[in-house]
């Protein structure tokens, strides 16, 4: 990572750096604080002790002995105390607050930006650790808190401005900020990016690249599709679609302000630098009618609610789906028949029973009358979203989808176009998931 900073640098003469937690450190420092609210005085021990050593590890690799090696460890321990400390204090208390919770989650990232300041100085590069508890400010949304952008732009301009004009670059800790009295908060899981958005939008930066551990956005899941390909470029709204639908991508909560604002974009690979990654753009490349990604939501049920009874009532729908809201469950899917003798739709399978027994209650005239035939829902079932702008404006393109499958006998259970530019989902056994994705993907991805 230093490397390429330090060669980065020399074509981003304005450069700051966003650092995350190094790979799998957030989500033990949340169990550790969990376990410890549930009186298990143990894990976060364990813990503690594992990540003291990854990180001396890491330090003691990469730096050589002296005394800037010294005061980086005893920065790291002194870190991994305030853990203990927070630990001890859960686990007296019995519980953990988001708000302690926002304490604990952000020391990976608090220990990432000493160690690679650390790392950058070595090189040659002048360099300033700096959490961003004192750069973005935010509301007290504890465990997903916003940024409040002017009194956060504020204090961009008077403390990190003037290092940038001093040459300084600095290594800024993403996922974290604090509340206008001071309070520590987090943007939620996966915040880094967001934080790298934000400071970019007050800075008014040219470019903002995302680097981690693939190429960039790729056509499918490689771990199910060796064949999956690079994406060169997307637009916006094929990014958002594809986050929604399960892709692990840039959250477009986190990406619409920069899009807007037109700065540029683009997802690279730390350990495959030389990939050109994937470029992400205002508006789709004019040559754009192509389908470009496949991506699958496993552990759906599908709830119809169907009778004869329901054609031409007014309101069906929209009191079954305040029921299942009435539960929490949010919907990834509809479809409805324009018989109007049913309609389905796609929830987590494991919302199904609240679900159902909502939807009883709230029909049960209906149901008692038979003008609803039965509640009843399909389980094990896998969402397969087809991502691509102009999707809708281009001919052919379903039926080569549904040809694709046709092809290999996999049965569709439903469809779902139209609500989107830019994605088409169709709902398949989960035994037929990957032979599906695969399918698609040959026939209509790679020979489109
Ligand atoms: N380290 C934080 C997380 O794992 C933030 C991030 O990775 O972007 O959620
Ligand atoms: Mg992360």
């Amino acid at each position: 990572v230093a490397q390429i900073v330090a060669r980065q640098r020399q074509q981003w003469p304005g450069l700051v750096v966003v650092v995350s937690a190094m790979s799998g450190v957030t989500g033990k420092l949340i169990r550790a604080a969990r376990t410890a609210a549930a009186g298990d005085g143990e894990t976060y021990r364990t813990v503690h002790r594992e990540l003291r050593e990854r990180h001396h590890q890491v330090v003691e690799t990469l730096l050589r002995p002296g005394e800037e090696r010294q005061r980086v460890l005893q920065a790291v321990d002194d870190l991994l105390d305030e853990f203990l400390t927070l630990c001890q204090s859960i686990q007296v208390l019995a519980e953990v607050t988001p708000r302690a919770m926002d304490t604990v989650a952000p020391l990976g990232e608090r220990m990432s930006a000493l160690i690679l300041a650390a790392l950058l100085e070595r090189r040659g590069v002048p360099s300033r650790a700096m959490d961003a508890a004192g750069l973005i400010v935010t509301d007290d949304r504890f465990q997903n808190a916003a940024p409040l952008m002017e009194p956060s732009c504020a204090q961009v301009s008077q403390r990190l401005v003037p290092l940038l004009e001093e040459g300084v670059v600095p290594v800024v800790t993403g996922f974290t900020g604090a509340t206008e009295r001071g309070v520590r908060t987090t943007l939620g899981r996966g915040g880094s990016d967001y934080t790298a958005a934000i400071l970019a939008e007050c800075l008014r930066a040219d470019e903002v690249w995302i680097w981690t551990d693939v190429d960039g956005v790729m056509t499918a899941n490689p771990r199910l599709i060796p064949e999956a390909r690079l994406i060169p470029t997307l637009s916006y709204s094929e990014v958002s679609e594809l986050a929604y639908f399960g892709a692990k991508v840039l959250h477009p909560k986190t990406i619409r302000p920069i899009i807007e604002r037109g700065i540029a974009l683009r997802v690279k690979n730390t350990f495959n630098p030389q990939s050109p990654g994937t470029r992400i753009l205002r508006q789709p490349e004019s040559s754009d009618g192509k389908v470009k990604a496949v991506t699958a939501i496993q552990g759906m049920s599908m709830v119809t609610v169907e009778g004869r009874g329901m054609l031409g009532v007014p309101g069906i729908a929209a009191r079954t789906f305040s029921a299942v809201a009435s539960q929490g469950a949010s919907v990834l899917m509809i479809s409805q028949a324009s018989s109007e003798q049913s309609i389905c739709f796609i929830i987590p399978a494991a919302t199904v029973p609240a679900v159902v027994a909502a939807i009883e209650e709230e029909m049960a005239r209906e149901l008692a009358r038979r003008d609803i035939d039965r509640v009843w829902s399909l389980e094990g079932v896998v969402i397969l979203t087809v991502v691509g702008a102009g999707l809708r404006k281009t001919p052919g393109v379903s039926a080569r989808i549904f040809g694709a499958l046709g092809k290999k006998s996999i049965n569709v259970i439903a469809i779902a176009q139209g609500s989107s530019e830019c994605s088409l989902s169709l709902v398949v056994a989960e035994a037929d998931a990957t032979e599906a994705m695969r399918q698609i993907h040959q026939e209509v991805i790679l020979h489109g």
